[in-house]
């Protein structure tokens, strides 16, 4: 829910600060001197919070107490001149906004147009829910105030300095938080633990989950709430701890492990396993419900599921969702709020009832830093959502590898492909035919295939009369036409120059005639624009039923002798005896 960059009193040396992130927004909860100097020296204070990765940063205040405030003009002069973030700082009613006008201008020295200043009764955001009054020093009265938020779904109480609960006492709801400022010394002016103590321990019997805050004396007041269930506020961790790192290690090396014995036993030709591995790995990683590695297929301007959990394979058009706009704006993209997001696509949570809370997108580069995929995550388990600091760069690995695994395939997919018609070639003949057809090649199985050989008649003249660059056009047009006559049972190669081989799985010697016929009959009537020339063009065929007895090359001769039968009778005809 918050984290706390600190969580004293004014005379300690952090004073209270709580921060969350929503979508790529940082929303800092008052921010006095000792916090803005962890945001500003990350190193030297060891904070892994990275302002330079926001989009905007909010700061929301609860009164102008120095311990409270001081760190805010400083912070708009850093993300003004240095970070260009733009800052939006939210008073809680309009008197407080005119005070702190007064002291941005006047006492700080910054420009009106380095900053938003607005007010929580002009001001909305789906986060901010109620701003609540309360009693604090005499000096502010009427000026100090608390709040109750919504942070990842879930309503919170943040109090603010405050000498009273009764104004938050009512938000202060079953199975809710509660973040409450709490003193180890009675004052006037503060909430001091001893009188709190039992109040502290009904909220926590009714299942709040309590945070005690803005502590002077954090042994004296664990003491006193040692048997209220209330904890102190959480501080930003810095690092991970052994426990989570040794958690999260084993995962890997467990994952590691199976992919690398898998790649030495079996002699799979393809990148799928290693997809699923990769896609497995980076769930384990930053801890996601599902992941799911995509391909950006730029010849056809896709995008494809080259592995998922929970869903089946996807290909959608690269302009769309939040993995097109990752690759489009060339960087990561977070949302824990999807659902607000237009470019979040809902269609599978409709269909499938599962429902998106949170989604990480890390674009994915090739050796020369293109992007040619992307890693989703979805659903960071047990949290409000991803954060955009720690989990891309815990990702980060997994990404470097996954940017190796599929420019592999990529090398792959293209040496099967040829350039010019996109057409699988002669090697995606036989990489096929090892992975597809196999069934079809086992002799006596009862599995019936055909094929059929077909060449463009007199495509020298076409060269010779029109140029070549004609002559691609017809081979490109032609190729296209026996394209669109495959049904997914079949598949078409560039054999060679003018060569074209059709694999046709289930289907008998006549139904690859009568394929090869209306192919035939198709193209003859077809006019086709070839480098500004209008021609036509003819195609001879050879079909033969596949004999699984026999080898592959065996096969394709007996079509290519019919096909040369075709050629010597005339042409533009389907032989198949
Ligand atoms: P036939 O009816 O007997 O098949 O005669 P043909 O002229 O079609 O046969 P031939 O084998 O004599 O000529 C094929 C031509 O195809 C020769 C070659 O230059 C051309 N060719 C092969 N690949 C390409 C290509 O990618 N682009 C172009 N423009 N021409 C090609
Ligand atoms: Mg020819
Ligand atoms: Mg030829």
């Amino acid at each position: 829910m918050l984290t706390f960059l600190g969580r004293g009193s004014a005379f300690t040396d952090e004073q209270n600060s709580a921060y969350f992130i929503d979508g790529n927004n940082l929303v800092l909860i008052d921010c006095p001197m000792s916090s803005f100097e962890k945001l500003n020296n990350r190193e030297l204070n060891n904070t892994d919070i990275d302002l330079s990765a926001f989009e905007h940063v909010y700061v929301l205040v609860t009164h102008t107490h120095g311990d409270h405030i001081s760190g805010i003009g400083m912070l708009i002069d850093l993300l003004h001149f240095v970070l260009h973030t733009p800052i939006t700082i939210i008073a809680p009613s309009e008197e407080v906004q005119n005070d702190l006008h007064m002291y941005f201008l006047r006492i700080e020295g910054c420009n009106d147009s380095w900053y938003n200043l607005t007010n929580t009764n002009e001001f909305s955001i789906s986060w901010l829910v109620k701003t609540i009054p309360t009693v604090h020093t005499e000096e502010l009265a009427g000026k100090c105030f608390g709040y109750v938020l919504n942070v990842g779904g879930k309503q919170l109480v943040y109090t603010g300095d405050t000498n009273t609960i009764e104004p938050f006492d009512k938000y202060i709801l079953e199975s809710s938080y509660a973040y409450i400022e709490m003193s180890a010394f009675p004052s006037p002016v503060h909430l001091h633990c001893e009188k709190m103590h039992d109040k502290i321990c009904e909220y926590t019997s009714k299942g709040v989950q309590v945070y005690l805050m803005h502590l002077d004396n954090e042994k004296k007041i664990a003491e006193v709430m040692k048997d209220t269930g209330a904890e102190f506020a959480p501080l930003r961790k810095t690092g991970f701890t052994a426990e989570d790192t040794g958690r999260m290690l084993s995962g890997i090396f467990d994952i590691t492990d199976s992919l690398y014995k898998d790649m030495c036993m079996n002699n799979n030709k393809d990148h799928t396993m290693l997809f699923t591995y990769l896609t497995n790995l980076g769930k384990t990683i930053v801890d996601a419900d599902r992941a799911s590695f995509w391909k950006w297929d730029k010849r056809k301007s896709q995008l494809w599921t080259m592995s998922a959990t929970g869903v089946d394979k996807i290909v959608i058009p690269d302009d769309t969702g939040l993995v097109g706009k990752a690759l489009r704006l060339k960087k990561t993209l977070i949302t824990n709020d999807p659902y607000s997001d237009p470019d979040f696509n809902r269609d599978i949570d409709t269909k499938t009832g599962y429902k998106t809370k949170s989604i990480l997108v890390l674009p994915v580069a090739d050796i020369n830093g293109d992007f040619i995929g992307a890693l989703q995550l979805i659903n960071k388990n047990g949290s409000s959502g991803f954060d955009p600091e720690v989990d891309p760069k815990k990702l980060s690995l997994a990404a470097l590898v996954c940017g190796i695994a599929l420019e592999s395939e990529t090398f792959l997919e293209d040496s099967h492909h040829d350039r010019l018609t996109g057409l699988k070639n002669r090697m995606g003949f036989y990489y096929d035919f090892a992975k597809r057809y196999k069934d079809y090649l086992v002799p006596g199985n009862g599995k019936q295939m055909s094929v059929f050989i077909c060449d463009i008649d007199k495509f020298k003249r076409v060269n010779d009369t029109y140029g070549h660059n004609a002559g691609d056009d017809v081979l490109v047009f032609t190729s296209h036409l026996i394209e669109s006559f495959c049904t997914e049972n079949d598949s078409v190669y560039r054999w060679g120059g003018e060569e074209f081989v059709m694999v046709m799985r289930d289907t008998n010697l006549e139904g690859a005639v009568r394929k090869a016929e209306q192919i035939r009959q198709n193209l003859m009537d077809s006019e086709i624009s070839a480098d500004g020339n209008t021609l036509k063009c003819t195609l001879s065929f050879g079909c033969s039923l596949f004999d699984p007895s026999k080898s592959i090359e065996e096969n394709i001769s007996k079509a290519d002798e019919r096909l040369y039968t075709a050629k010597e009778t005339g042409r533009n005809k389907v032989c198949w005896e």
